[in-house]
């Protein structure tokens, strides 16, 4: 069974006219027209407790789009339960049919429910169309896809025999239940973190953000029509800390697959520690957790290339990708013409709703990230260390919409240069552009992440110098280019330090963490 590398989903454009563009208005039109009634989905059942939470979108907050029904610590066991009552089977049924489901999963959303998650994706998380369809339609698609590749190559990784022996490697499942726990900011992460553990033969509990159930939901019913069976993925909501106090004292935890806070993670890892004693096996701790990621423009830049990946890499989906560019280091003497070319470019940037397509910027997820964001503006319009030089305005009255904001600072260890902020601000230092080398030991030690950064030069010592020089500072690292947008089967995506566990979301490395290996010798 050998699963060729596949081709990357192609991406639709969705421009004036398309039928794409027809196709998706009409379902956003639909899913504003009706009121949906989520459940969760345990042991295959859809579970309804009537306490319910409302969805909204956070770029029209007064509209409801539904509700979805919160679960309670009986709801996380029985959760636990159906993972367990389904395991011998799932982990013990031929590989290519556990493949099969979801290569049709991928196929589904592909040809049949693609409007469907981005619908959800661009109101339930406020995504531009363009932004839901690389993340919700494309790189979902291409997770499961190629998920299944890699699984394959794993799987033929097989030790050597000799005469009178034989060897082989037996790729088993974890022995217990993996808690997939997912964020509001992809739908694709959302889609990865349970089915390549699933995939593996593993059975889940699946906790997604409160803002990402819309689109969570919908893809679970599409792992259900292409043929999941019952209890092998269990989609529960409720709060994160009570889901982890049960699934953490659980002695069959055998794993956990994260994507959110550095802060959540550290906890989650305490508790394991804590209760380390009580599990049948180690658990495997997986996370991504954060960036302060960076753009070191050398004096060589082409501006335009420089002034692009800030403005795109910064405040595409608001800067709310833990990939955002958030800190940039522009050299004396080009800094004017990029900041010019920059604020021009943001000036075209419109701002709105996700259901008019002629926006870039749409809302930012919650209240409490608009907070939280303003009050960082806000400091910094006070602070004589830092100066707003595009944006720096907000209003939460209809929708949480904060402009694209750029805060200059004296300081290469301002505040908003080290800490991540999550929302579309980007802090930029002007360095003097013969002291390349001394910047790139203050960018290295200025924040405790390191998820992804870019260079953007055109000299290629200066290339091949940050590339040395910063070898612990980013996971991806791209050369000309934003540091956000990695593609599945083109750069894994990951980072280490305070930014993960840098196993790699869509690669070799991530899926190995899902695998207990049994190795059989045989002699004749
Ligand atoms: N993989 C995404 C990118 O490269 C970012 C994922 C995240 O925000 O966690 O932009």
């Amino acid at each position: 069974f050998d699963y060729a590398a596949p081709a990357n989903e192609p991406v639709l454009s969705y421009a004036p006219g398309s039928p794409e563009r027809a196709a998706l208005k009409k379902q956003l039109a639909a899913f504003k027209a009706e009121s949906a009634d989520i459940p969760m989905y345990i042991g295959g059942k859809e579970v309804r407790t009537g306490k319910t939470v409302d969805l909204r979108p956070p770029h029209e907050h007064k509209h409801k789009l539904g509700h979805f029904h919160q679960g309670d610590a009986s709801h996380i066991n029985d959760a636990i339960a159906a993972a367990l009552a389904a395991r011998e089977k799932w982990a013990n049924m031929d590989w290519e049919a556990r493949a099969g489901i979801f290569l049709r999963a991928a196929d589904l959303i592909a040809t049949k429910y693609r409007y469907h998650m981005n619908a959800t994706t661009m109101l339930g998380q406020s995504k531009n169309a363009f932004q839901a369809e690389i993340d919700s339609a494309c790189e979902l698609i291409d997770f499961l896809r190629w998920n299944v590749h890699y699984l394959s190559e794993i799987y033929r990784q097989q030790p050597v025999s000799a005469p009178g022996i034989h060897n082989r490697m037996e790729y088993r499942p974890l022995e217990g239940f993996v808690l997939a726990v997912t964020p509001f900011n992809f739908t694709a992460i959302g889609g990865n973190l349970p089915t390549s553990a699933a995939m593996c033969g593993n059975v889940v509990v699946w906790k997604p953000a409160n803002t990402q159930v819309f689109a969570a939901e919908m893809f679970m019913k599409i792992l259900i029509e292409a043929g999941l069976p019952d209890g092998v993925i269990n989609l529960v909501y409720a709060s994160g800390p009570l889901i982890g106090d049960i699934c953490f004292a659980n002695p069959h935890f055998a794993g956990i697959h994260f994507t959110g806070s550095t802060g959540v993670f550290q906890t989650m890892w305490k508790t394991i520690g804590e209760n380390i004693h009580k599990y049948k096996t180690y658990p495997r701790i997986v996370g991504e957790t954060g960036g302060k990621d960076f753009v070191l423009i050398h004096k060589s830049a082409n501006v335009e290339i420089a002034a692009t990946a800030l403005a795109r890499g910064a405040f595409e989906y608001q800067g709310q990708k833990c990939s955002a560019a958030s800190r940039a280091y522009l050299p004396s003497n080009i800094a004017e013409a990029i900041k010019t070319k920059l604020v021009a470019d943001l000036k075209t940037m419109k701002m709105g709703t996700t259901e008019d397509f002629s926006n870039f910027i749409n809302a930012v997820i919650d209240e409490r990230s608009f907070d939280k964001i303003a009050q960082y503006i806000d400091n910094a319009k006070k602070d004589p260390a830092a100066k707003i030089i595009a944006g720096g305005n907000y209003n939460k009255s209809e929708g949480y919409f904060i402009e694209p904001t750029v805060i200059e600072t004296t300081d290469p260890k301002y505040v908003t240069m080290c800490e991540e902020i999550f929302g579309p601000v980007l802090t930029i230092h002007v360095y003097d552009a013969e002291k390349f080398e001394e910047i790139m030991e203050v960018l290295d030690h200025t924040s405790e992440y390191a998820l992804t950064g870019a260079i953007i030069a055109q000299d290629r010592y200066a290339v091949e110098l940050a590339t040395r020089k910063l070898v612990n500072a980013a996971g991806n690292f791209y050369i000309n280019d934003k540091p956000t947008g990695a593609v599945v089967g083109q750069q894994p995506f990951g980072g280490a330090r305070a930014s993960g566990t840098n196993d790699k979301a869509g690669s070799m490395l991530n899926l190995y963490r899902w695998l207990s290996a049994r190795a059989i010798k045989e002699t004749f």
